[in-house]
């Protein structure tokens, strides 16, 4: 069967109609075999604007429907969600090439986050707060915000729009979601399982979450529609400095999760063992494609030599080929521009002095797949590409003497996703996770920078925009803030002692 069949049949039993992938102006491919999945029709900045203002309405009948029962819809799609997690994940790995497990790890994590927010649906509290007047009483709320605009990546193609979309919902908004032009059809699929549990749920306005086909145009009809109350856009840097100015000029609310250059430090102490299998992971997982993927390594000189060796080799024997026909565990990159990428930042760390091992193109036989073997890159010292995300696999390696200088260098670049130690020296760790350690979002100790849990709070500092999604309290940026006193006195004194007798 080909892909392209295959992905129909998978869109054919999740319940979305032919015509929304077929016969349009978008095509889909499935980077796995270069062949083409849909021909999609688009939204227009017409269509778009429509859906906005339908899911404004929608926003002014959910706002005031009580968070349980917003968290009673959430749970419904928690459900549709394990009833069609197999044929999800499967079409994700058709649509961005993943790995089956990870595929499917993808759809585990939607999952865990509508359960995270069906607890939050109860739970979405505000202080009660000390009040220096006598009679009265202070508090605050947390109020549903309005339309949020979710523009998603094509790397996580049905993860970020649910991190997004769960925490929305129970928070009382209502969501218009703009995918990667480049995996449109899980977006299709993604709709169709939350429209079926939104029928289930019975009472829930029309509008309430849509979805837009199309490119960054379309996008573009969030960024700057002043009915769009909240921007959570993921994807590269390049794309948050064109999209952060415009909602700020309209005084809009922004999530960014951009992108990001993910170092580690592995310390004389560390578990070597452990190091390797979660650099590997870290590093060639998702091909490299991860907004996470651990692409700079400082390796302390007393145990480069026992660590690099074996890295060199584990990349040398690391399966690499179609990831739905074999057990591979590096897949394909997600077109010809990202393997030309790989090319160049690979050409350009030779001449920054560096040495490389691995790279180059994986025939598997399918003309416009590009599968990449994933490339290690001793470097003199942290200069040239690596002080930039190539969103390919890469890992650059460079030999420290000084801890303290490492974190120094670790810190360097301008993004600041995530980050991890190697080491069992409670001292370093430490002062690794302190304030003059890493300064990234995210810093782990003894595992690689991918692969975070739903619970805490997803996101990064510098160039990776500083937004938080996912855990923890990010559920506050989906909600605006009313700080209310009330005066239940016959008396009316003024804060801070003013007087104003009349
Ligand atoms: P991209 O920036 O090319 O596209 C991302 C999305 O932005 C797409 O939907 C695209 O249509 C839209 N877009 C692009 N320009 C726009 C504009 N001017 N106005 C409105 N929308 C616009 O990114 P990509 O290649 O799909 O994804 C890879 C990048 O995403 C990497 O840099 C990666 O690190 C980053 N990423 C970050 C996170 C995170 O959580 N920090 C997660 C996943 C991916």
């Amino acid at each position: 069967m080909t892909l392209s069949n295959a992905a129909a049949e998978i869109l054919s039993k999740l319940g979305v109609d032919e015509a929304a992938y077929t016969g349009g102006t978008l095509a889909s491919y499935s980077p796995v075999t270069g062949e083409q999945t849909g021909a999609l029709p688009e939204a227009t900045i017409d269509s778009a604007n429509a859906a906005i203002a339908t899911a404004k309405q929608a926003f002014k009948a959910w706002r005031v429907t009580p968070g349980p029962q917003r968290g009673e819809m959430v749970r419904l799609f928690g459900e549709e969600l394990r009833a069609a997690k197999q044929d999800l994940g499967r079409l994700v790995s058709i649509e961005a090439g993943k790995i089956p497990s990870e595929g499917l790890g993808e759809v585990q994590e939607m999952i865990d986050i509508c359960d995270f927010a069906v607890g939050l649906s109860r739970q979405l509290y505000g202080l009660t707060i000390a009040t220096e007047r006598p009679g009265h009483r202070m508090m605050e709320q947390w109020h549903p915000l309005g339309v949020v605009g979710v523009i998603s990546a094509f790397n996580f193609p049905v993860a970020v729009w649910s991190w997004n979309t769960a925490l929305a919902l129970v928070c009382g908004n209502s969501v218009v979601w703009k995918p990667s032009e480049k995996s449109p059809l899980t977006a299709l699929a993604c709709d169709a399982i939350l429209k079926r549990a939104i029928a289930r749920f019975g009472d829930a306005p029309e509008g309430l979450a849509q979805v837009l086909i199309g490119g960054a145009d379309v996008g573009n009809a969030l960024v700057e529609s002043p009915d769009v109350a909240l921007v959570s856009a993921t994807g590269s840097t390049r794309m948050g400095r064109i999209v952060a100015p415009k909602v700020a000029a309209r005084f809009g609310r922004c999530i960014l999760e951009l992108g990001g250059n993910n170092g580690g430090i592995v310390c004389p102490s560390a578990d070597l063992d452990m190091t390797l299998r979660a650099v590997a992971f870290g590093a060639m997982g998702t091909a490299g494609q991860r907004c996470t993927t651990q692409r700079r390594l400082f390796v302390h000189a007393d145990v480069y030599d026992d660590l690099v060796p074996g890295l060199i080799k584990a990349y040398e024997s690391v399966s690499v080929g179609n990831p739905l026909e074999t057990d591979s565990l590096v897949g394909p990159l997600i077109d010809k521009a990202a393997f030309d990428n790989m090319e160049k930042a690979l050409a350009d760390a030779k001449t920054a002095g560096g040495t490389v091992h691995g790279g180059g193109r994986v025939d598997t036989g399918a003309e416009n797949a590009y599968y990449a073997r994933p490339a290690i890159v001793e470097m003199p010292s942290q200069c040239g590409p690596m002080l930039e995300e190539t969103f390919a696999p890469i890992l650059y390696i460079v030999k420290y003497t000084d801890f303290e200088e490492a974190i120094e260098a670790h810190n360097a670049v301008a993004a600041g996703l995530s980050s991890s130690i190697f080491t069992t020296d409670l001292r370093e760790s430490e002062l690794f996770l302190s304030a003059a350690g890493s300064d990234c979002g995210i810093a782990n100790v003894n595992i690689g920078t991918s692969g975070a849990e739903i619970g805490g709070a997803f996101g990064g500092e510098k160039e990776t925009g500083g937004g938080r999604e996912s855990g923890s309290d990010a559920w506050k940026g989906y909600m605006r803030r009313a700080t209310n006193t009330i005066n239940y006195s016959r008396e009316l004194p003024l804060a801070q002692g003013v007087k104003f007798d009349i």
